[in-house]
């Protein structure tokens, strides 16, 4: 255990951008904050600030594949079906997978989405997990806070991988990595040479990623 304290992060991904010596890839984003009266669940009371902090640190660890994500625009938005939403939530884990992932996906309003493009839509608490990829709607929801805590930057970079085409698999450290015994998410920032050009090709196409994941 104290092995790995004695290695940050910011060594792996150091030596990994020196390996690969790739050229950046800049991908604009569009950031839309959710607000909503009805449901404190959705209302996100999130700063410019705190969004490009959040940013500046899921970048530290993208930089192993020399993509930048950089804000293009900040909206804010009305969510849609909050008593909805906050149904699901008091739900838990009793809640229908489906019906989570319907209502989950209803919130955010499509009309001023960058398009093509890359959009995040941010809202105060997700219903499950810290944030979800819907590849059919092109856009990544997250919460401020997520149970457990507040947000991760890695979820957060996490997130944006699926929006890059990358799939979960079992690799110790790896960002896409599913839930594993002793390792804490923000020490999840690895990616591998597959991921990488796989990541860089989307990123390259100017969309989000479409297909299924
Ligand atoms: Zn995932």
């Amino acid at each position: 255990m104290l092995f790995l304290l004695l290695f940050p992060s910011t060594t792996v991904q150091a030596q990994d951008l020196t390996d690969l010596d790739l050229e950046e890839i800049v991908i604009p984003i569009r950031v839309h904050i959710l607000r909503s009266a009805e449901s404190s669940h959705l209302n996100c009371e999130c700063t410019k600030e705190e969004i490009v902090e959040w940013f500046d640190r899921a970048n530290t660890i993208w930089r192993s594949a020399a993509i930048r994500w950089e804000l293009e625009s900040l909206v804010y938005e009305e969510a849609n079906n909050p008593a909805e939403f906050d149904r699901i939530l008091e739900l838990g884990r009793d809640a229908d997978p489906a019906d989570r992932r319907s209502v989950v996906h209803s919130t955010y309003p499509l009309d001023q989405k960058l398009a093509p493009g890359w959009n995040i839509f941010f809202i105060n608490r997700m219903a499950f997990g810290g944030g979800v990829y819907n590849p059919e709607t092109k856009s990544v929801l997250i919460g401020k806070f997520r149970p457990g805590g507040d947000i991760n930057p890695s979820i957060l970079a996490h997130e944006l991988g699926h929006s890059l085409g990358l799939r979960h698999l079992r690799e110790q450290y790896n960002l896409m990595a599913g839930r594993q015994e002793g390792i804490e998410p923000k020490d999840k920032i690895r990616l591998n040479p597959e991921q990488i050009t796989r990541a860089r090709t989307i990123a390259e196409s100017g969309d989000s990623f479409g297909g299924s994941l």
